[in-house]
């Protein structure tokens, strides 16, 4: 396999990982980005860290497969218990869960003492954007760069967080968004909120039709329509 051979969503992961990186890759089915990255010459180590048993063996072999066992360490583990502070890991790449997942996985490496802050945090989640953002910002990283891709009609976003910058004040505005994709607005930025925003009125069509109290969350999704329309409007759209 080479980079080539990736999905795009993996592509671009694997542009974020820094040169000579030692890389641990949670959630690591078939370990595909830990051996496109090896092969790239890109990474020095990896940890491929999987915790069920039958990907984490697909990982195992398809490192085998290209030749890597040496330079990538697959580890059947619970998300960040895969990772010691002695493998001097300097970026971490979760890609492909929920966001809340990634979060869940952050906090509890955090409470473990498997982050040391150093690492570059490279995450991919299919949902739940904002409350991964509000983890991120929350424990002190800046979010440094992001993505927003189609493949095979679906959007993923990408976002990369470093500690030990200067943090910007974030918006509620810009973590629902996401700093970097709002200033970009790409056109798929643009296609994803379009569609989004008329999935919105129809919740809050049905919320108006609901007996039960919904203020709150009705109050909620005016606002964050309110936001839609206005990111839209800039946006020429
Ligand atoms: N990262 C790959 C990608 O983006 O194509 C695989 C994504 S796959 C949908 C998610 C993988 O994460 C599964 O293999 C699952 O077993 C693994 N996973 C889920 N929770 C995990 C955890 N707490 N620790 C390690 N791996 C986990």
């Amino acid at each position: 396999m080479n980079a080539k051979d990736l999905s795009i969503r993996l592509q671009k992961a694997a542009e974020f990982v820094p040169q000579d990186a030692r890389l641990a890759d949670i959630g690591s089915d078939h370990a595909y980005l830990p051996v496109a990255l090896m092969l790239q010459n890109k990474i020095s180590y990896s940890i491929a860290g999987e915790v069920v048993v039958g990907p984490y063996e697909s990982a195992k072999r398809q490192a085998a497969k290209n030749g890597l066992e040496n330079k990538i360490d697959v580890r059947l583990a619970d998300g960040l218990e895969a990772v010691e502070l002695n493998d001097q890991i300097s970026a971490i790449t979760i890609c492909g869960m929920g966001g809340v997942l990634i979060r869940d996985i952050l906090q509890r490496g955090k409470e473990k003492a498997r982050l040391s802050g150093k690492e570059r945090l490279i995450l991919q989640p299919n949902v739940g954007e904002r409350q991964l953002r509000q983890w991120l910002v929350a424990e002190g990283y800046t979010i440094t760069e992001e993505a927003i891709i189609e493949e095979n009609q679906k959007v993923y976003e990408l976002i990369v967080a470093d500690k030990d910058l200067v943090q910007p004040d974030y918006t509620a505005k810009e973590l629902f968004f996401g700093p970097v994709l709002l200033k970009e607005k790409a056109p798929v930025f643009i296609k994803k909120w379009q569609h989004k925003l008329s999935k919105m009125e129809k919740i809050l069509t049905s919320l108006h039709q609901s007996d039960q109290d919904v203020t709150e969350k009705i109050r909620e999704v005016i606002l964050e329509i309110e936001w839609i329309k206005e990111v839209l409007e800039d946006a020429g759209k």
